[in-house]
């Protein structure tokens, strides 16, 4: 029996790696039966019935679940914003966090077109962010610039890169697998027609282990499945802090003797960071209402 990692699903027939060979298999009857649904990510064990075919035997159990785009066993997720064109809009990248966290991912901060930023702002945007544990990475997808050290942290991990529009998603991708030809946004407005049409996603071998999800994830941010009880968990350095304050049901808005507002004060939560907890919380007690 042999064990590999399904990379491509198309009409029943799944593509399974294992090492640098890809296999064609197909399901025992029995999980069609159960409608089990593989998808790409999972693990499963199979036999041959050829060289580059076989029956896929068992499937192991998955560790996670992504749904945009659905895909088994993502570890880690790069959010990638562009600098510049369309500029950084530090609200915006707080609302990503929100849901990379929410949904259990490693998170890398990638921004990307540092060829046409000022390194001032650049800084000061990476310390904002490494100053509460996360892994920034500063590139210019389209120069090359900064890819093998994102490289090293894509080996042996299941990745999907999320972010807005025009980001340079694509373009990072392209540059991570030459060859891949993946449509950036010049090409696709002169051919006019959307990108990433509705397609399954596959996963992408990258050179260096590990693979990445070629189509990226939850571009819309939507907040109504939490809680607002919940929500200081996705920023780390607010949850840091909770548990100083006065009422142990505090949300860090109006109570009093909140230790989280005296830490913005104070200069140790970035104001913007909790603006952007405030907004995401009004909206939550909004999509809450009326029910
Ligand atoms: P996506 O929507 O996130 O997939 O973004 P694309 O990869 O399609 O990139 C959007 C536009 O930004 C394209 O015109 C790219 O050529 C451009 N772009 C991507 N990376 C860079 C970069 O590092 N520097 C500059 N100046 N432009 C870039
Ligand atoms: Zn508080």
């Amino acid at each position: 029996m042999l064990n590999g990692i399904v990379v491509k699903a198309y009409n029943s027939f799944y593509y399974i790696q294992t090492g640098s060979k890809i296999v064609t298999c197909k399901l025992r009857g029995r999980f069609k039966k159960e409608r089990f649904s593989l998808t790409v990510g999972d693990e499963v064990t199979y036999t041959l019935t050829s060289q580059d075919k076989g029956v896929i035997e068992d499937i192991l159990p998955r560790r996670s679940l992504l749904k945009r785009p659905l895909a088994a066993n993502v570890d880690q997720v790069v959010l990638t914003f562009a600098a510049v064109n369309p500029d950084i809009n530090p609200a915006l990248v707080d609302r990503f966090l929100v849901v990379a966290e929410f949904s259990e991912l490693e998170i890398v901060l990638c921004i990307n077109k540092i060829d046409l930023a000022d390194t001032g702002v650049i800084a000061k945007l990476t310390e904002r962010y490494e100053r509460i544990g996360y892994k920034v990475l500063t590139v210019a997808a389209k120069f090359g610039l900064g890819i093998e050290e994102l490289r090293t942290l894509l080996h042996d991990k299941i990745t999907v890169f999320a972010g807005p529009s025009g980001a340079g998603k694509s373009t990072l991708l392209n540059a991570l697998q030459p060859g891949l030809e993946l449509i950036t946004g010049e090409v696709s407005q002169k051919i006019g027609r959307g990108k990433h049409t509705t397609r399954f996603a596959e996963l992408l071998p990258m050179a260096g282990g590990g693979f990445v999800v070629d189509t990226p994830g939850f571009s819309f941010t939507d907040f109504t499945d939490l809680a607002e009880s919940h929500l200081m968990d996705y920023f780390p350095e607010i949850s840091h802090i909770a548990a100083k304050c006065k009422f142990s049901t505090c949300l860090h808005f109006k109570e009093p003797q909140c230790a989280v507002k005296q830490a913005v004060a104070d200069n140790l939560i970035h104001p913007e960071r909790y603006e952007s907890y405030l907004e995401i919380l009004a909206e939550i007690k909004d999509s809450k209402k009326g029910y």
